[in-house]
């Protein structure tokens, strides 16, 4: 998948319409389609990284935007004192299915080890 195709570079140009719940100029997030808890939200790097694998040193600033992107939605949705989940999928074992990096803000709910 190239970026002219890839779904979530399509969002980050805006070339497809979806509710941007925050962005600046390293992540964006927005609602999961197909939501596993109450509270599902992806936090998603502007630049086209094909997974956790793909990272080296230029990515520490975009990494650590996600994680504190992801805490700032998480106590905005207030789900930060009841508990929440970051979860980073990684090739076909773990179900990654969109090969651009992506964080899963999961919380609402009691999540057992399986998600
Ligand atoms: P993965 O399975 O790669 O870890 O996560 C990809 C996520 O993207 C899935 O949870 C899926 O529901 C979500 N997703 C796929 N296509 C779209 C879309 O067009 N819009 C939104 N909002 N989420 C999507
Ligand atoms: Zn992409």
């Amino acid at each position: 998948m190239n970026v002219d195709d890839c779904i979530f570079c399509r969002m980050a140009r805006d070339e497809m319409k979806v509710d941007k719940l925050y962005e600046d100029d390293l992540v964006f997030a927005i609602y999961d389609i197909n939501p596993r808890a109450p509270t599902h939200i992806l936090i998603i790097t502007r630049e086209h990284i094909l997974s956790a694998l793909h990272l080296g040193p230029k990515h520490a600033a975009t990494l650590g935007r996600m994680y504190t992107a992801a805490a700032k939605l998480a106590k905005e949705g207030g789900v930060a004192d009841s508990g929440f989940r970051l979860a980073v999928n990684c090739g076909d074992d773990a179900g990654q299915t969109v090969y651009h990096l992506h964080m899963h803000l999961l919380a609402g709910r009691r999540l057992g080890p399986e998600g």
